[in-house]
């Protein structure tokens, strides 16, 4: 086949093979271009033989080159790709980004770029929203979502295609996918094409697991200058912002890219931005416009576009990011980058068995992808906020991937209910130690996910229904039992949602002490866990109000976005739960309207505590006795002594026992609870033998271990658990 006849016939049959020919001209967007020169296009045909010719492949192409806009579309508009298919309802291909963020941007780029309207051919699925129907041919979703959508269909029989983008990143779910997309290809019989695409050329892992080829499409960059200017690692937001600014009054033609560790430091950094600018010009400098936006990952669709939008000639944008843009999103015109080191990853602690959120040095890999994002249009600069030895020293070769270091609970869960019953030897392309696997069942066993014999419970089947983590969800099914099921929902939703206190800096001393005294009015002399409903309470009392917020020194968009989660976990949860939850929740809003008329704020005193007792059906092994003479508490069953945080409402409290959902910390010595309630020693007293009961062995199933699995390893896997949890028990 001669490469201009296939060219002309994938031509011609662009829109007929979409079905879009009305569609683009009279119910879409107006079409906009996309880049002519992109990297992927001179490969088009090569990505549509070797993908008609082999099941599963491997794109390789630098960040910016157009694997995620361009590859699908190829596909949808390719006739000859199409004639594999026996279906005829039309090709339908599943694109998973490891964040939402990059979900819904892609999905509206590809839209916009088809000129369609968003949700019609091309759409996304993100946890909590879904903006696809019937007629969506592309659809970008997170990777949680199809792992999600493996559990009702693990063949995936609703899509032709699977394109798992950024396996680079190997975050945890794609890292799952990897496994199941395998199965499922080769049970679909050739019916089941896979794209993995990485921005980074080790893929031999991928290939090796795959046994499949690997394209590498070459990317064309301008070079960027390295700038080190090291500072502490408190002072990175302010310097940042500094070392941003002077950009911006110094240099030349090209927007700026700083990366930060999370939300509150993008937040942070875009108010002391603002007023620094300001100052500059009431004081008389002369500075050309600047556009500050954040970029980060629990930011709502809508507010997301800003950083995309084009700034009018002349006008820089100056964009405050986490890691997000480092590979997933690529904000157009970069010429410097500012680099603060950092990240923000999950951690799972093996000590206390609970995940956190830390502040990590980044990898120099992805020092390096961040230092790219400056030249890609342009010969760039990179500021990185530490010094050259800090980069060869003490910076990882690469990122350790997220399966390695985080919380298997959730996807252990999924797996049973996915009918794989021995999670422990899973054929993972690069598998989790064995001790944190078994670790997860015993998490599950302890919540009634499984039984003694790791077998999925009803119960744990309906857990697995629910987007959350499974001890979250547990509280929610228990809520309903409870009677509290509206509160439950409102802190799930709030805990779902980044962070709602808004901090001001410590050095703008009079806002930071005003808000500190405005947020203490909020707290409920039980923790942390019952301020945050009554938060939620009261803005909703306040009609939703934005303005509210602000004299409050909270987050509206954190907020707004639980109230969302509320609405969508509240029909889910209607889904799976047996009693019915719209009367409880109905029943709720009217005894609390009944209630806001007494002026009687908050919830019953009722609800209260039944949301306290259903918390600790999900989390009683999360809960500690106040440990008089070291003034801390002892979690149970573990030999590990903690503190609250200085922002927990139980800080300073002497109650005899408390729960927390969350702590902080990478060290034993050094951990943290962050959110806790205290609790009542006979909510917790029938639940806590249970941690006594934990057979390791049956519950990874040993008495039937199939031939081919490594018996002694695993063995190991479960003994070990076994005499470290002996070990502890015994100390405490
Ligand atoms: P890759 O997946 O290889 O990193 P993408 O397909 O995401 O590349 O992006 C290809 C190009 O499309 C980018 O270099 C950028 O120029 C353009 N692009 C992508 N998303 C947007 C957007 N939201 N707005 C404007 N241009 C975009
Ligand atoms: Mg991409």
């Amino acid at each position: 086949r001669s490469r201009s006849r296939s060219k002309s016939s994938a031509q011609k049959s662009d829109k007929e093979a979409a079905g879009e020919q009305k569609v683009a001209s009279t119910r879409g967007a107006p079409r906009v271009q996309a880049p002519e020169d992109l990297p992927v296009l001179a490969y088009r045909e090569n990505i549509i033989d070797m993908l008609v010719e082999n099941r599963i492949i491997v794109v390789v192409g630098e960040t910016g080159s157009g694997k995620t806009t361009q590859i699908p579309q190829y596909l949808l508009d390719s006739e000859r790709f199409q004639c594999l298919f026996e279906n005829k309802r039309g090709l339908r291909v599943a694109i998973t980004q490891p964040r939402r963020v990059a979900a819904v941007a892609m999905a509206r780029r590809v839209s916009d770029e088809r000129g369609t309207r968003l949700g019609d051919v091309v759409g996304y699925c993100i946890r909590f929203e879904d903006k696809s129907g019937a007629s969506t041919r592309l659809r970008y979703m997170t990777d949680g979502c199809l792992l999600r959508e493996c559990l009702g269909d693990p063949n995936l029989a609703n899509y032709d295609v699977v394109i798992l983008d950024e396996a680079h990143e190997r975050s945890l779910h794609t890292d799952v996918l990897f496994a199941l997309m395998k199965r499922a290809v080769k049970s679909r019989n050739g019916q089941l094409r896979m794209l993995v695409t990485s921005a980074t050329l080790d893929t031999g892992a991928f290939s090796e697991y795959f046994d499949c080829p690997v394209l590498e499409v070459p990317g064309r960059s301008f070079t960027v200058d390295l700038h080190y200017h090291p500072v502490s690692k408190t002072q990175r937001v302010e310097a940042a912002v500094n070392v941003a600014l002077n950009l911006h009054v110094r240099e030349g033609p090209g927007h700026i890219l700083v990366f930060l560790t999370g939300m509150e430091e993008c937040e942070q950094a875009v108010n002391l931005a603002n007023t620094k600018l300001q100052n500059m010009v009431e004081s008389g400098k002369e500075v050309s416009d600047c556009l500050i936006v954040p970029l980060y990952g629990m930011m709502q669709s809508d507010d997301q576009r800003n950083v995309f939008e084009e700034v009018p000639e002349g006008c820089r944008k100056l964009v405050f990011s986490t890691n997000i843009a480092e590979t997933s999103l690529t904000v157009a015109g970069v010429g410097f980058v500012v680099d603060c080191g950092y990240c923000k990853q999950k951690f799972f602690n093996p000590t206390t068995g609970m995940e956190s959120l830390q502040v990590t040095e980044v990898s120099q890999v992805q020092a390096k992808q961040r230092a790219g994002r400056a030249g890609r249009t342009q010969h760039g600069k990179c500021f990185r906020l530490y010094s050259e030895e800090t980069f060869h020293r003490s910076l990882l070769k690469i990122t350790v991937p997220e399966i390695l270091r985080s919380n298997l609970a959730s996807v252990s869960l999924q797996m049973k209910a996915m009918g794989i019953e021995d999670v422990v030897n899973f054929d993972f392309m690069e598998p989790p130690d064995r001790v944190r696997l078994v670790k997860s069942l015993r998490l599950l066993f302890l919540i009634g996910a499984l039984d003694a014999d790791g077998k999925l419970t009803s119960l744990g089947e309906r857990i697995s229904q629910l987007p959350l983590e499974p001890q979250y969800g547990r509280v929610l099914l228990s809520a309903v039992d409870l009677g509290c099921v509206s509160e439950a929902l409102t802190l799930v939703s709030m805990l779902s949602s980044e962070g709602i206190w808004f901090r001001p800096s410590r050095q703008n001393a009079d806002q930071w002490e005003e808000a500190q005294a405005t947020q203490e009015r909020f707290v409920h002399r039980l923790g942390d866990h019952l301020t945050l409903i009554r938060v939620y309470n009261m803005w909703e009392e306040e009609g939703c109000s934005p303005e509210w917020c602000k004299a409050n020194f909270l987050h509206f968009r954190a907020l707004r976005q639980a109230r969302d989660i509320r609405g969508q976990l509240y029909e889910q949860l209607e889904k799976v739960s047996e009693a019915s939850v719209r009367k409880a929740v109905q029943k709720r809003e009217r005894d609390d309207r009944d209630r806001r008329r007494d002026r009687d704020r908050g919830s019953s005193i009722g609800a209260e505590e039944a949301l306290l007792q259903s918390l600790c059906s999900g989390f009683y092994m999360q809960s500690a006795r106040a440990c008089g003479a070291a003034g801390g508490w002892l979690i149970v069953g573990e030999n590990v002594l903690v503190k609250c945080e200085s922002s927990s409402a139980m800080d300073g409290s002497s109650a005899e026992w408390v729960l927390y959902t969350d702590l902080v910390g990478s060290t034993v010595a050094n951990c943290m609870m962050r959110t806790v309630s205290a609790m009542d020693h006979k909510w917790l007293q029938p639940l806590l033998p249970k941690l006594g009961e934990v057979d390791m062995k049956r519950l990874v199933g040993l008495a039937k271990v199939s031939k081919q699995a490594p018996e002694a390893e695993v063995k190991k896997g479960a003994e070990e658990v076994a005499k470290d949890r002996a070990e502890k028990v015994g100390g405490a």
